[in-house]
């Protein structure tokens, strides 16, 4: 009995041998054309929809690592809206690759790059010897293939000694190619010319302080910029909003990216982006919103920008709602964010969040006098000017 017993497992293992090499169930069907968006859901705020936009990367026809169609491909896999190419106009890093590729071509004359990385020194007279519209024009083609629901902002970015000059982000561009000139205030002025907006990029970036230099006085003096990029990729210059609020600049926050995107995700956190409050996806709104500071900046978890603005997209994002007031002790508020974006509260000696798609409740003892007390705390993961963090203030709704 005992062998039969034997034999008839080793009979059903042998069975589930020949089973194991089935295929395994699809539960997934593998299609590798099939893309996968991020949805990032913000509020709207005062009948304002918020877009979500990155307004400073590169490609390789700067010193990138990715193709201008890759970029909008991540732009839109990771949930933006709106999207510029902003290569260096003085900065070809591939370039002597590519000739050197190109070697014995062209009767073997492109044996050397020319004029490709003029980062710190002044060009020669030849000027650029690259046609600097092409990333911004492939850039444009791509963003057809998403239905043109991603937004593109022609631009470059004026690049030159980062301790004394700094970097400058040329949007709404007509023509990158008239830009460049050996004196960097002359290539802002260009840019201007063609009715750009102009962004002081990442203003602390090797430097101890944001402070600004001669030039950047001069240049803010002439009124030649616009907006300051107060965050960059994980970098963070809070110091560089009360210029925003005193000059009435916009304030973004963009990757800069020149890899990948990926280390964002890994991260668990959205690329670094600006959230812009505009009327509707297009290009004149999108301009006239920057035009008028309508702008939060978003980075690692972290929004930054005017307080009002903070207030009013906090307000959007969370509703607050009498659940219970007992007649002597604590009444019971729940709070209820609707947004992608999890908040990060102190309410009293209380570090708490308020995650995505969830509601928290809290409650609220009566004063001495047996008054209702408002529902207030601070948002921790919000900065207003002077690296403040908002109060935000819900007034007592128990009768
Ligand atoms: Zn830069
Ligand atoms: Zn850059």
């Amino acid at each position: 009995m005992k062998r039969l017993f034997l034999a008839v497992a080793l009979a059903g293992l042998c069975f589930v041998n020949a089973d194991a090499q089935k295929k395994v169930p699809e539960t997934v069907n593998l299609m590798p054309s099939v893309n996968r968006r991020i949805e990032i859901i913000l509020p709207q705020v005062n009948g304002l929809n918020v877009y979500k936009a990155d307004l400073h990367t590169h490609s390789i026809y700067s010193d990138a690592e990715l193709t201008p169609e890759q970029r909008v491909k991540e732009a839109w896999l990771d949930g933006l809206d709106v999207f510029a190419m902003t290569d260096h106009i003085e900065v070809r890093r591939h370039e002597p690759n590519m000739l050197k590729f190109l070697k014995g071509y062209n009767g073997g004359v492109a044996k050397k790059a020319e004029n490709n990385y003029i980062h710190y020194k002044a060009g020669t007279e030849k000027g650029i010897l690259a046609d600097i519209n092409l990333a911004t024009k492939l850039t444009l083609k791509s963003a057809k293939s998403y239905g043109e629901n991603i937004l593109i902002i022609p631009g470059c970015e004026i690049t030159r000694n980062p301790l004394t000059i700094g970097h400058y982000n040329a949007l709404f561009t007509t023509d990158n190619n008239t830009i460049y000139d050996p004196d960097p205030m002359q290539a802002l002025r260009n840019a201007k010319k063609q009715g750009a907006l102009i962004t002081h990029n990442h203003p602390g970036w090797r430097r101890k302080t944001c402070d600004m230099t001669e030039f950047e006085k001069q240049a803010y003096a002439e009124g030649l910029i616009d907006g300051v990029e107060i965050m960059n990729g994980a970098s963070f210059y809070p110091t560089a909003m009360q210029r925003c609020v005193d000059k009435k600049l916009y304030m973004l926050g963009c990757t800069d990216i020149h890899g990948l995107t990926d280390s964002y995700r890994n991260s668990g956190v959205f690329r670094t982006m600006t959230f812009i409050f505009a009327k509707e996806n297009t290009s004149k709104a999108i301009r006239k919103a920057l035009e008028k500071g309508m702008t939060l900046a978003y980075c690692v978890g972290n929004i930054a920008g005017d307080a009002k603005l903070l207030q009013d997209f906090f307000k959007a994002s969370v509703s607050c709602k009498l659940l219970y007031s007992s007649s002597k002790g604590k009444t019971t508020y729940a709070l209820t964010n609707s947004t992608s974006i999890a908040y990060k509260i102190k309410f009293g000696k209380y570090n708490l969040e308020i995650p995505p798609f969830q509601t928290i409740t809290l409650g609220v003892s009566k004063g001495k006098d047996g008054k209702e007390k408002d529902l207030a705390f601070y948002v921790t993961n919000m900065w207003e000017v002077g690296y403040k963090n908002p109060k935000i203030v819900y007034k007592a709704m128990a009768k």
